[in-house]
């Protein structure tokens, strides 16, 4: 287990939901990683009847899920106006949706499974802090608003007062966002996952994985096998240990997040700067939780070490202490997490090129809270239903 000071907010302390695997059992399914995408995927698959074994190298959420900012937005790492730019505008606006019908899926599942996680889905505010971005999130918003969705543009006195003061000199407020905790999320729907009968194995590193012939597949831990129909691989950045097909196609790249101790409320939304470089919010309990920067050293910022960098950290705490309200508030938590980026920054979901009894979620480039969910469930519907729509969108082929 790693130092306190490492663990994030949602993860302190990292409590284990199961034992690890040890011996030989057999499924219909077999479910690879316990992040939002693995979650979904074994839960739709454990309530449509499936038998579902679920192995995760750790623990429920203990890596990027269990590391992030708890923002749920919608659309892609870029802005709308981009994203029209870079894929054309009617895959563009498809792709936008699907975010949005990720996040009502997110939010029918809190409702039904009951799950405590100070969900609020009040909106987020995009800022700008120079003409180019203003003139970007105008553009965006635009776009946004023809296509259907809706897209607020604030200026002048409309903007907070507090964003105001620190520079920033116009908003888009998107009414659709949302915020949670991540862990405690991914720990609420994994527990009706096992509820459902999914055999839950933590602590359980697949270390190879045969997926040569549908319907035989075999994987490999420390202390057990697993004979299973089909691979249902959910491993984020670390996609490419698994299946070398995606060695090329998915990259870890690490992003930088620290947390303060409770305030009184100083942020009503969740905060995309800089492009969505910096980000921060403050969560249900009063605490800011924040981060980003990585463009500051975007070289150091790759690999599958989840370390803290000195310099990006001291960058985010001197921003952080140039709000009034937070000049003095106590930093509680520092960490660090990998984040699975795809090659043309959308997500990969669907049959795994070069394994044919695997299907894969990953590269969600940093915004798995957009469409993660609802890529685990389709992985879900793949299997037993041999078709979702999504994956005409998100299939990995593409990437061939
Ligand atoms: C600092 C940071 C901030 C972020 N902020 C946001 C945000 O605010 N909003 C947002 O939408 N996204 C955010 N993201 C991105 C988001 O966290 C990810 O896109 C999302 O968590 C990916 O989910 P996942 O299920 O694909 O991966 P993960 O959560 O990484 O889950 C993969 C799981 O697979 C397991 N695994 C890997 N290899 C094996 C193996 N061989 N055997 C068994 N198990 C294995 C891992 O242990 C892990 O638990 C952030 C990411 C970081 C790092």
């Amino acid at each position: 287990m790693r130092s306190a000071e490492s663990l994030s907010l949602w993860l302190d302390p990292p409590a284990a939901l199961a034992g690890p695997l040890h011996g030989d059992v057999e499924a219909d399914v077999l479910v690879i990683g316990a992040g939002i995408a693995g979650t979904a995927a074994a839960r739709h698959l454990a309530r449509s009847g499936a038998s579902v074994v679920w192995l995760e190298d750790s623990r429920v959420g203990m890596r990027a899920t269990g590391r992030n900012a708890g923002f749920i937005l919608q659309g892609t790492a870029e802005r709308y106006d981009r994203a029209v730019g870079l894929m054309g505008r009617a895959r563009a606006r498809r792709i936008h949706a699907w975010s949005l019908e990720n996040h009502d899926r997110i939010a029918a599942v809190i409702a039904q499974d009951a799950i405590s996680c100070g969900y609020r889905r009040g909106g987020s505010l995009q800022l700008a802090g120079s003409a180019a971005e203003e003139a970007e999130l105008v553009a965006s918003a635009a776009l946004l608003r023809e296509d259907g969705f809706e897209a607020e543009l604030l200026t002048g006195d409309a903007v907070p007062e507090i964003h105001r003061q620190a520079g920033y000199t116009l908003a888009v407020l998107l009414a659709r966002d949302g915020e949670l905790d991540p862990v405690a999320f991914v720990r609420g729907a994994a527990r009706q996952a096992v509820a459902a009968g999914a055999r839950l194995y933590e602590d359980s590193p697949v270390l190879r994985l045969d997926a040569d012939a549908p319907g035989d597949v075999r994987a490999f831990t420390p202390s057990g096998t697993v004979k299973a129909q089909v691979a249902v691989v959910c491993t984020n950045a670390r996609v490419g240990q698994l299946l070398p097909w995606f060695q090329d196609k998915v990259d870890p790249v690490r992003g930088q997040m620290l947390a303060t101790a409770p305030l009184p409320r100083v942020f009503d939304h969740p905060v995309y700067a800089d492009h969505g470089y910096d980000y921060w919010r403050q969560d249900h309990l009063g605490r800011v939780v924040l981060g980003g920067w990585r463009n500051l050293d975007p070289k150091a910022e790759v690999g599958h070490d989840e370390v803290l960098h000195a310099g990006i950290q001291a960058r985010m705490e001197a921003f952080l202490r140039r709000y009034p309200p937070l000049a003095e508030v106590a930093i509680t938590h520092r960490w660090a997490g990998i984040m699975g980026f795809s090659r043309d920054g959308l997500p990969l979901v669907g049959p795994a090129p070069g394994a044919p009894g695997a299907v894969v979620a990953s590269g969600f480039t940093g915004h798995g809270f957009g469409f993660a969910w609802l890529a685990g469930e389709a992985l879900g519907a793949l299997v037993l239903d041999g078709q979702h729509p999504l994956i005409e969108d998100f299939g990995p082929r593409r990437l061939a």
